[in-house]
């Protein structure tokens, strides 16, 4: 048994989510993750990432202030979605990315593509 399946609130804004068969979907931000499949506990890739939180407090306590990163990923589009990568898990849309950079510290210094369906930027904690 995983605690995470009965976790239902967003990964992302902390909201009361929907659970449907195989994954929880929040109604307010949007994001989707699925609680079928087994996940990268070392929090490596942000998609695979059993606790995307995780993920940012270890980047956090990585760098120093100032210092940036490269975070590319998958996010979905109201006019596109990309196919879902093998034992994907964190199913994001680029608000959700911004959100979470500003609630662990960090800001975006510059975005690739802003229309790609794979987001891609330099990411600095402040
Ligand atoms: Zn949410």
């Amino acid at each position: 048994m995983n605690n995470k399946n009965f976790d239902n609130h967003c990964d992302v804004c902390g909201a009361l989510t929907r659970i449907s068969v195989h994954k929880k979907i929040c109604d307010f931000c949007k994001f989707v993750k699925a609680l079928d499949k087994s996940t990268d506990k070392n929090n490596q890739n942000i998609i695979f990432a059993d606790n995307i939180n995780q993920f940012f407090k270890d980047k956090y306590a990585e760098l120093n202030h100032g210092e940036t990163f490269i975070l590319s990923l998958p996010v979905s589009r109201f006019y596109k979605k990309p196919v879902p990568k093998k034992g994907q898990v964190n199913f994001f849309k680029s608000k959700n990315i911004m959100f979470l950079l500003e609630q662990h510290g960090f800001q975006m210094v510059s975005r690739k593509s802003r229309f790609s369906s794979q987001l891609s930027m330099v990411v600095r904690k402040v």
